[in-house]
């Protein structure tokens, strides 16, 4: 602790130039993504199927992906540059405390008259200037996300939500965020302002227990309100999940199905529960689309996942690296030289000092980004190899080939690239791994292109390295 209060006071001085630094930041960040992208894009231009692919992918297939690939960079960029250019600007030109004295004179204006009234603390008017300005990123980001669905992704036949189904998920995830995010927020002030200093030993726990709590909530209380479950009907793929999943020891409670195909088609399958009562989620789009041994296979993968305590050590590394977080957060919290480098002079809104610190702390995020992501392409081949001692070796492979068809994925990528961005390793890299020696083709092109719609992953994702 002593060790803490006297770091604290040592970087609490104005010879530390907190904004010109905190702008740097943000273009080095700028400046290694737009590379590492730049860098892939010159990969997705290549027109030579990669050798070891070359029976498994025809050339149409492939050029198609890398078309898509290419579109995808291309949004991704001017993303990228709108998004760069609104933290630069906001930064250089104080908007932050002008947002914050906007909400504060509505509070003012339209709260009760007495100001040491609840509903004029720092509280309210924190919560008030953060919905504020996810309300107004959300509105600008919806050309973004209007164009991804309906021009993007609609241009390579994998758009399947209508404009009604975007709405209203849009307005869904609001109203979510609203009535999730009020209680939290103000639960995680008030902790800090009770505490004192040892407050993020308090706000540690409190995040574990808002992580744990969502891990659980998550599928019973939120996937429903997007999505419609069914139980799997009886039939070869439930008996032989059953038999799986009683071979491995793995407490299965319920086996269903997802309508993942309802909006774009996320090939997938996933589970969840409580350690001792667990539920199977099989996405329709994966069933379709593979034989009942593929649909294993994958499982295989997934609760080899589980056996081997993947989820368990994930949970565990994110709970350092929230301690990690706030440890240091507890050195800014009171620095005035940051608050007053942006434009606050006499109030220290604890909110603020959190985002400052954010961007303080960015470029070690881009370490522990690069860190995590070794980590689970290890666990993913772990998975892989799980899979493969039981048996599943070809299946695993063909379905791992057939997923990346469908879904039009990078068949290959830049080294720098795939080491910064992707959580699972690139398709050659686990075909080898799990020793696919195969020299036929698994599918044919992509002529229909229904067929390969129905294959999509996460649309958001920025790749399909996502699913299993
Ligand atoms: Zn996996």
């Amino acid at each position: 602790m002593d060790l803490l209060t006297r770091l604290a006071s040592t970087l609490d001085t104005p010879a530390v130039p907190w904004k010109p630094l905190i702008l740097t930041f943000a273009l080095g960040n700028y400046a290694l993504e737009s590379y590492l992208a730049l860098r892939q894009y010159r990969v997705l231009q290549r027109t030579t199927v990669p050798p070891q692919l070359k029976h498994e992918i025809d050339q149409k297939t492939y050029d198609k992906s890398q078309a898509y690939g290419r579109a995808k960079a291309r949004f991704g960029f001017v993303q990228g540059l709108w998004s760069q250019g609104k933290n630069y600007l906001s930064i250089q030109y104080d908007a932050i405390p002008w947002l914050w004295a906007l909400t504060g004179s509505w509070l003012a204006a339209y709260g009760p008259a007495d100001s040491t009234h609840w509903l004029r603390s720092e509280i309210t008017h924190s919560l008030l200037f953060i919905f504020t300005q996810s309300f107004a990123d959300t509105l600008l980001g919806l050309p973004f996300s209007y164009y991804h669905h309906f021009v993007l992704e609609e241009t390579f036949n994998f758009n399947k939500q209508t404009r009604a189904l975007w709405a209203t998920d849009v307005v869904k995830s609001q109203l979510l965020s609203l009535a999730l995010g009020i209680p939290l927020g103000a639960a995680f002030l008030r902790i800090i302002q009770r505490t004192g200093q040892s407050f993020f030993l308090y706000i540690w726990a409190f995040t574990l227990l808002v992580q744990l709590g969502a891990i659980t909530i998550y599928p019973i209380l939120i996937v429903p309100l997007f999505n419609t479950l069914t139980p799997l009907p009886p039939g070869e793929l439930k008996t032989r999940v059953e038999a799986l999943a009683q071979r491995l020891g793995f407490p299965l409670g319920e086996l269903q199905v997802i309508d993942g195909s309802k909006r774009s088609a996320h090939s997938n399958a996933y589970f969840t529960g409580l350690p001792w009562k667990k539920k199977i989620v099989l996405y329709d789009t994966l069933i379709a689309k593979s034989e009942v041994k593929e649909v294993e296979a994958i499982l295989a993968h997934e609760l080899g996942h589980w056996q081997m305590g993947h989820i368990t050590r994930q949970i565990g590394i994110a709970s350092l690296h929230s301690f990690w977080i706030f440890g240091l957060f507890s050195v800014f919290i009171g620095n005035n030289s940051l608050y007053q480098a942006f434009g606050f002079p006499v109030e220290r809104p604890i909110i603020i000092g959190f985002m400052l610190f954010g961007e303080v702390l960015s470029p070690t995020e881009a370490v522990v980004k690069l860190a995590m992501n070794a980590w689970t392409r290890k666990m993913e081949f772990e998975a892989d190899t799980f899979s493969q001692n039981l048996g599943y070796a070809p299946e695993l492979a063909a379905s791992l080939i057939k997923l990346q068809i469908q879904n039009l994925s990078s068949m290959d990528a830049d080294w720098m690239y795939s080491a910064y961005h992707y959580s699972h390793p690139i398709l050659t890299e686990r075909l080898k791994a799990v020793g696919w020696t195969s020299e036929r083709k698994v599918s044919s092109s992509a002529d229909d292109d229904k067929d390969a719609a129905a294959g999509k992953t996460a649309a958001e994702s920025k790749d399909a390295h996502k699913e299993l």
